[in-house]
């Protein structure tokens, strides 16, 4: 090749690289830009962390121990691969406690920080992260209180992450698909676990250790999720309404007990209530909301000294009917229909709290849902 060839030959590579250059800029310009405007299109997901054992850790110490709470909400969304391609996701930290000791001050917080969020539209959706123990009582608890149709998400775990075949990871992809599906909107607070996507009012925990232990008696789940198949809503029944009440000023609920009925029942229960100041008593009663004679006659001294009675059951399905055996209009006494004794209480609490004390207007409530 002659000198002058290749001089024309270096000047024609420079030339076809000063036309690629600006093509290459583009490209990875306007990938950025669209996948910046992909970004921008996800659903915004405020996680709203507070422990339990999906945030748990094993203790290397001993076989099967772990501790609930020991990773941050960020942390747990992290671990999960895949989440930022269907959300953009923000995680805070409410509190980092095992369910069991949850508490009014970790509710108020969380209905607060919701009901700003969505106000403010600064989320789509909520995921709550937390303990199974309790999350069945936070998720009515939340229904009742948080206003809107966005969707309240509440997910958990029953394996540490460091289990082996931990079902956390799962639990909380399937969450956010849940909470980022605008299919989610107007079916209040639900709870997300093990492929079953539930109803707070129905949802409740029935087995001690397995994965599948969250289940709803009397109306099953609200749809199912998994990671293939998206999202499966059921139908719906006609005429279903929620009804949310004010959240009370303060962060503190009245005292309601839950009094569990059983064989060779007496009184002491529900004086030791009463006596401790009790504004309410649940009754965990057996069958159809039944008590002893002795403890029937204690609640109706109660209820005539002005404490909320509401019978609700210890069995597992079912409702508790009005005027059966126990004639509920003599005594002023409320039952709880469909709602097992811990959730009976929180609606009791927030009633009471809203300065629902009678008995006729306290039993419309337990019904309204109907
Ligand atoms: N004790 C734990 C809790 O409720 C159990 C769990 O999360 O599965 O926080």
């Amino acid at each position: 090749m002659t000198r002058d060839a290749v001089t024309s030959a270096r000047h024609q590579h420079r030339r076809r690289w000063m036309l690629a250059i600006p093509l290459v800029c583009f490209a990875f310009w306007s990938g950025g830009i669209g996948a910046a405007a992909q970004a921008a299109e996800l659903p915004r997901i405020l996680v709203l962390a507070t422990g339990g054992t999906i945030a748990g850790q094993a203790d290397p110490r001993a076989t099967g121990a772990y501790k609930s709470g020991q990773i941050t909400g960020e942390q747990l969304m992290q671990s999960v691969p895949g989440l930022d391609k269907l959300a953009k996701i923000n995680a805070e930290q409410i509190s980092s406690i095992g369910s069991q000791d949850m508490n009014d001050k970790v509710w108020f917080a969380l209905a607060r920080r919701i009901q700003d969020a969505f106000d403010k539209n600064e989320a789509d959706g909520v995921i709550v992260t937390h303990g199974t123990d309790t999350l069945e009582e936070t998720a009515f608890f939340l229904d009742n209180v948080v206003r809107g149709d966005k969707p309240v998400v509440i997910v958990g775990s029953m394996r540490p992450a460091t289990a082996v075949s931990a079902d956390g990871p799962g639990n909380l992809y399937e969450a956010v698909q849940v909470a980022a599906d605008p299919r989610s909107r107007g079916r209040g607070v639900m709870a997300v676990l093990n492929d079953k996507i539930q109803g707070a009012r129905s949802v409740t925990k029935t087995n001690t250790t397995s994965i599948e232990t969250f289940s709803s008696a009397n109306d099953g789940p609200v749809g199912y999720v998994d990671t293939a198949g998206g999202i499966r809503f059921m139908a719906q029944a006609p005429g279903f309404r929620r009804t949310t009440y004010q959240l009370p000023a303060g962060e503190q609920l009245p005292r309601v007990e839950i009094v569990y009925s059983h064989a060779n029942m007496d009184a002491v229960p529900i004086e030791d209530a009463i006596s401790h100041g009790a504004k309410g008593i649940v009754l965990a009663g057996v069958g159809d909301g039944n008590t002893s004679k002795s403890a029937l006659d204690a609640l109706e001294a109660a209820a005539k000294k002005g404490i909320v009675v509401v019978r609700s059951t210890r069995v597992r399905s079912g409702f508790v009917t009005r005027n059966v055996e126990v004639d509920d209009d003599k005594n002023g006494f409320v039952v709880s229909e469909d709602l097992n004794p811990q959730k009976a209480r929180v609606l009791t609490q927030l009633l009471i709290a809203g300065g629902v004390t009678a008995s006729a207007e306290l039993q419309k409530a337990f019904t309204a849902t109907w």
